[in-house]
């Protein structure tokens, strides 16, 4: 792909902080909330890069506004750097290279920026095979992506680049949706790839989130080392990653559990190219109704709801979700049985996962040990200054008896 030319973005904003609100800011945290801002300085009105002051007109750092967003600024830099394509290739090349140096080189799908994780806030790039699919989520990232776009050119050889920036995070920054392809090749309707050796196709277009999940790697290598002789439950199979990797890891009998018809077509598809077309079973169900009422048991569940807290507020309804999946998930488990139980809430702490858990163990009735803290595989890094960046949590455990 030729770069193609793009304007250099100036400093449009000088943003002066209230007294005493810049402690979070010098300890690192990438996000300034409009309620810590004192007066703006310049366009306030568009998206772009802008410098950050205290109340005493110390410079501190630079980032980039989102006009229409309570997380006004997103930073980008402590340093007194210039934010240009030079910037942004550095970033991209570190994140490429924590990847290339540590992920398997039987994977060819991986998350290539993580947002806040890789300190460029607001980007999701995932590469599946030879194509790259990229999501600008806030209209200050959205603003310089002609640069970014051009430094991802001179850094990786890809055949295309497509975008799905879309959802609810740009809804509430006004932003319209901004989907199709970007650079180079239309991908293919289904792209194949491998994780860990095995083989899957991802739809980008119309995949959910863009088209696989890619931070459930290490939990699916997990899974695989203990499902010998089991009948497995996965409940919210999506495309039936998790059912691959147990069936090779010799389980009995995996039933895939999904709402989603397209999904459970997929996950009939993945299931074949691994050669275990007679292995598992399909069920188009609801999850929560199906674990109710089902009268069947299970040696392993593994349970992978989509995120039930959007918004801070959705915390004290996603609980009593968590809660009743568990619960009847844990009720459907034979003594000895494990359960590989997650939520992708970034709203959800550990902590509180736990304890929802708890809850729903002691109403089952069912003494649990928790046999590993369970998270994202290292192509989902979380900066250290930024825990909300912490998003997939869970547990595996086992029920005593
Ligand atoms: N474990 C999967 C990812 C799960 S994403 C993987 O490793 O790839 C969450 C899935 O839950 C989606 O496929 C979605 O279709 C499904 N889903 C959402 N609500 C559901 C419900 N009430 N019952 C069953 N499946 C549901």
């Amino acid at each position: 792909m030729a770069p193609q030319s793009v304007r250099l973005p100036i400093t449009l904003q000088r943003i002066f902080l209230k007294k005493d609100r810049e402690a979070p800011v010098l300890r690192g945290h990438p996000w300034i909330f409009s309620g810590a801002i004192d007066r703006i300085e310049g366009d306030d009105e568009t998206a772009g890069i802008v410098d950050v002051f205290d109340a005493r007109k110390t410079w501190i750092a630079r980032g980039l506004s989102s006009p229409k967003s309570q997380i006004r600024i997103r930073l980008l830099t402590w340093k007194e750097e210039t934010i240009d394509q030079g910037f942004f290739a550095r970033r991209l090349s570190r994140a490429l290279t924590l990847r290339e140096k540590y992920l398997s080189s039987t994977t060819n799908a991986y998350r290539l920026v993580n947002g806040e994780g890789d300190f460029l806030p607001g980007l999701i790039i995932d590469r599946y095979g030879d194509f790259l699919v990229c999501q600008f989520f806030t209209s200050g990232i959205d603003s310089v992506k002609g640069i970014i776009m051009n430094s991802l050119a001179g850094l990786i050889s890809a055949n295309g680049i497509y975008e799905r920036s879309e959802g609810r995070v740009r809804e509430e920054e006004e932003l319209e949706p901004s989907v199709g392809v970007l650079a180079g090749e239309a991908p293919p309707e289904l792209i194949p790839i491998e994780e860990n050796g095995f083989k899957f196709v991802v739809d980008v277009r119309r995949g959910q989130k863009t088209g696989f999940f890619l931070d459930q790697r290490d939990n699916r290598v997990l899974l695989s080392t203990l499902a010998r002789e089991q009948t497995i439950l996965n409940c919210f199979s999506y495309s039936g990653a998790f059912s691959v990797y147990a069936l090779a890891g010799g389980a009995k009998q995996v039933t895939s559990l999904d709402s989603s018809r397209p999904a459970l077509e997929l996950a009939e598809q993945h299931l074949q190219l691994n050669g275990f077309a007679s292995g598992g079973e399909l069920l188009k169900a609801d999850a929560f109704t199906y674990l109710k009422e089902c009268d069947t048991s299970f040696d392993v569940i593994v349970l992978d709801p989509p995120s039930l807290a959007h918004k801070r507020n959705d915390v004290t309804a996603a609980t009593s979700g968590y809660k009743f999946l568990n619960l009847h998930a844990l009720k459907r488990l034979n003594a000895g049985g494990l359960l590989l139980t997650f939520s992708c809430s970034q709203h959800v702490s550990l902590d509180l996962f736990q304890k929802v858990v708890f809850g729903a163990a002691v109403d089952a009735g069912r003494k649990v040990s928790v046999l590993k803290r369970l998270g994202q595989p290292i192509d989902h890094p979380m900066s250290l200054h930024h825990p909300e960046g912490e998003y997939l949590k869970g547990l595996l455990l086992k029920v005593l008896d």
